[in-house]
C-alpha cells in the first residue's frame, strides 16, 4: 500500500542530486599519446564472432582491440579478463559508478576487487554522435547483465542454450581449457557493445531499443594490461524486439587486434594494481 506523503514531500523531492564519485581526482589516461599511437597501427590478429555464438582473442598490453560491426546491425556482450589471472576481470558496476550508465571515448573499463585498475581505455567510438536520446537511451551500456538461460527459464519456462551467458561460458571454456561449470563462475556482467538501452522514467525498468549501429561502426579499446577478450554476438541481434530466442535477425561481429609502432608508447606503462592495503580495519 502506498504510504501517505509527508507535508514536505515536494521539498524533499526538490533536493539537488550529488554525484556519488566525482572523477576529478582519477588519474587521466593520456589520450593524446594513444591517439598518436593509433596513426601507425599494424593488424596482428582477428576473429569473427559468429551470430548466437561467442569467440575470444588475446590482446597484449599496449595493443588495441577494435570491435567492428560487419554485415548488419548486431550487439556484442563483452567480457574482459586479465591475461595472466582469471580472477581479475571486468567490473561493470564500478565502471558504471565512475563513468555513468554508458561509456565512450576517454572512459576506462575497470577490474574487480582487489585489483581495481583500468583494464582498458576506450580510444574510439564511431557511435559517439548518438548521445542521449529523448527516451534517455544511449549506446554501449554497463547497466545490463547479459541474456542468460536462468532468467529465460523463470520468465517463460524454456531452456535456450545460445544466450550470451552460455555463449561466453563455452568460449571461455575453449580459451582456457576449463569445463563449463568452472568457466561459468568466471563469466561476469558485460559491456554491452553497440547496444542502445536506458531506464524508463515512469517505472525505472531496463529497456532496449534498435541499435543505431551500421556496418563499419566500431568501438576501439587500448589494452592497459594483457587481456583475454571474450565476446558473444547476442541472439537479440540489434535488440529491437527480443533476445534469448532464435527469432531475431543476427549478424557476426569482428574483433581485431592492432599493434602500434615500437616507440609509439614512450612514457606509458601498465597501471599498478590498486594500492589499498587490504587490511580492512583488522
Ligand atoms: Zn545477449
Amino acid at each position: 500500500m502506498t504510504q501517505i506523503a509527508p507535508v514536505d514531500a515536494d521539498a524533499r523531492r526538490a533536493v539537488k542530486p550529488v554525484i556519488c564519485y566525482p572523477t576529478d581526482t582519477l588519474p587521466k589516461p593520456d589520450m593524446a599519446l594513444y591517439e598518436a599511437a593509433r596513426s601507425g597501427l599494424t593488424k596482428v590478429g582477428d576473429v569473427v564472432v559468429p551470430p548466437r555464438e561467442a569467440a575470444y582473442i588475446e590482446v597484449p598490453a599496449g595493443h588495441f582491440l577494435r570491435i567492428v560491426s560487419i554485415e548488419g546491425p548486431q550487439v556484442g556482450d563483452l567480457n574482459l579478463f586479465s591475461g595472466s589471472d582469471l580472477a581479475e576481470r571486468f567490473y561493470s558496476g564500478k565502471t558504471r559508478a565512475l563513468h555513468g550508465t554508458h561509456v565512450t571515448t576517454g572512459d576506462q573499463l575497470w577490474s574487480s576487487f582487489p585489483y581495481m585498475r583500468p583494464m582498458a581505455t576506450i580510444v574510439a567510438d564511431t557511435l559517439d554522435w548518438y548521445g542521449i536520446d529523448e527516451f534517455g537511451a544511449s549506446v554501449h551500456d554497463v547497466i545490463g547483465t547479459r541474456c542468460d538461460p536462468y532468467t529465460g527459464r523463470l520468465l517463460n519456462g524454456r531452456d535456450y542454450h545460445h544466450c550470451c551467458h552460455s555463449n561466453l561460458i563455452r568460449s571461455l571454456s575453449d580459451a582456457v581449457g576449463l569445463g563449463v561449470i568452472e568457466a561459468e563462475v568466471l563469466v561476469h556482467d558485460v559491456l554491452n557493445v553497440f547496444m542502445c538501452t536506458g531506464f524508463t522514467r515512469d517505472t525505472g525498468q531496463y529497456f532496449m531499443k534498435q541499435s543505431p549501429v551500421r556496418p563499419g561502426d566500431y568501438l576501439e579499446l587500448f589494452a592497459e594490461i594483457d587481456l583475454l577478450a571474450v565476446m558473444s554476438a547476442c541472439p537479440g541481434g540489434d535488440c529491437s524486439s527480443e533476445h534469448s530466442s532464435d527469432t531475431a535477425n543476427c549478424h557476426p561481429l569482428l574483433m581485431e587486434v592492432y599493434k602500434p609502432r615500437d616507440d609509439a608508447l614512450e612514457g606509458w606503462s601498465s597501471p599498478a594494481k590498486n594500492q589499498y592495503d587490504r587490511t580492512h580495519g583488522r
